[in-house]
């Protein structure tokens, strides 16, 4: 068994959560949905549409670094896991370190493949800016940190699963830190993980201020705007939106290339996207290679006729 914690927010499943459980199944016989906090019954069912085996549920209030360890800790004790996995969030990478001291056992971070060898779970994890990919075998019961977008969630499925409520009982005076206040991030935040239309912009964009028409393209189909890491070296935009291998890892449904060469470096980072568009003025660019759909043209040219067509069909 792996238990696979399934992060929330507003009471959905983060879709991190939801591909570890297919991670989770690459390895194991069953995986166990763990999901913290209240209000998560539209999680619970998200879990077992994405192929959780069981999902363990655990009443508590908010996210608290050592609430969340403890729990975790628990589960692990009362469960004998094969290994937890959590997602590479900002809460998962803030637990999973310290649940792994806590358990005296071994932390992988930033698993980006798993597989079975001779017996042995295989975690594969970049290393050196991604030039370098490293495989990993842990004694015990690691705790994993999975990188977003590494792999597919499966196809969903009405399905019914058991569902436990474990009562767990965080003693006060293990929360020594205590959330006085949660303010609003003033930092930019791009979710790229969770978008299903990604628009991106390469070097061949030519200017900061040509990213105006990816972003409008984006606006226009409920995406988010991604981009390459040439732009955001020229400060065109910031590198929150960085695709690729140092960048996000990313699986929409629909991936937007434009003035994008194809440099392993960024494809590796978006060829999980289920249909890639790409616009490009030269015609051997190898971005044509795992397109669906090739333009052959100038961005500046294609992106204004895209977003005219768009805003016709929708008139
Ligand atoms: C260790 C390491 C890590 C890296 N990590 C990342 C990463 O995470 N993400 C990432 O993206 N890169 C990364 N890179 C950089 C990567 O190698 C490439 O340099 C980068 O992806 C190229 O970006 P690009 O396609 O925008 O630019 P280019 O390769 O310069 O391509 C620009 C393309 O735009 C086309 N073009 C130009 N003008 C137009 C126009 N008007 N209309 C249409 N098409 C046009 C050109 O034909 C060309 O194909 C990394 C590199 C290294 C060494």
């Amino acid at each position: 068994m792996v238990l696979v914690y399934i992060e929330t927010a507003e009471g959905k499943a983060k879709n991190v959560g939801l591909e570890m459980i297919t991670a989770a199944k690459l390895v194991s016989d069953k995986a166990v949905a763990v999901i913290i906090g209240n209000g998560n019954e539209e999680a619970v069912k998200q879990a077992a549409t994405f192929g959780a085996d069981e999902v363990i549920t655990v009443a508590s209030e908010g996210y608290n670094t050592e609430a969340y360890c403890y729990i975790m800790k628990s589960l692990v004790e009362k469960y004998s896991p094969e290994a937890v996995f959590v997602g590479s969030t900002l809460d998962g990478k803030d637990f999973a370190p310290r649940l792994a001291a806590q358990l005296g056992t071994g932390c992988v971070t930033d698993v980006v493949a798993v597989k079975v060898e001779d017996g042995k779970v295989v975690y594969t994890c970049p290393s050196y800016n991604g030039n370098l990919l490293n495989d990993m075998v842990v004694e015990g019961t690691p705790v994993v940190i999975v990188r977003s977008g590494s792999f597919k969630k499966a196809d969903p499925a009405e399905r019914e699963v058991a569902v436990t409520a474990e009562a767990i009982e965080v003693p006060a005076d293990v929360m020594r830190a205590k959330i006085a206040e949660a303010v609003k991030e003033i930092s930019e935040t791009v979710n790229l993980e969770e978008a299903e239309v990604i628009v991106s912009g390469g070097r061949g964009m030519g200017a900061a201020e040509n990213f105006a028409l990816v972003k409008e393209l984006a606006d226009l189909l409920g995406g988010v705007v991604g981009a390459t890491r040439a732009p955001i070296e020229s400060g065109w935009i910031s590198r929150a939106h960085q695709i690729g291998q140092s960048g996000k890892i990313v699986a929409p449904k629909l991936y937007i290339a434009c003035g994008i060469s194809g440099a392993t470096q960024h494809v590796s980072g978006m060829i999980g996207s289920d249909y890639i568009v790409a616009i490009n003025k030269d015609e051997d660019a190898p971005i044509f290679d795992i397109a669906n759909v090739g333009i052959v043209g100038n961005v500046l040219d294609v992106l204004p006729l895209m977003i005219e067509e768009i805003k016709k069909a929708r008139a």
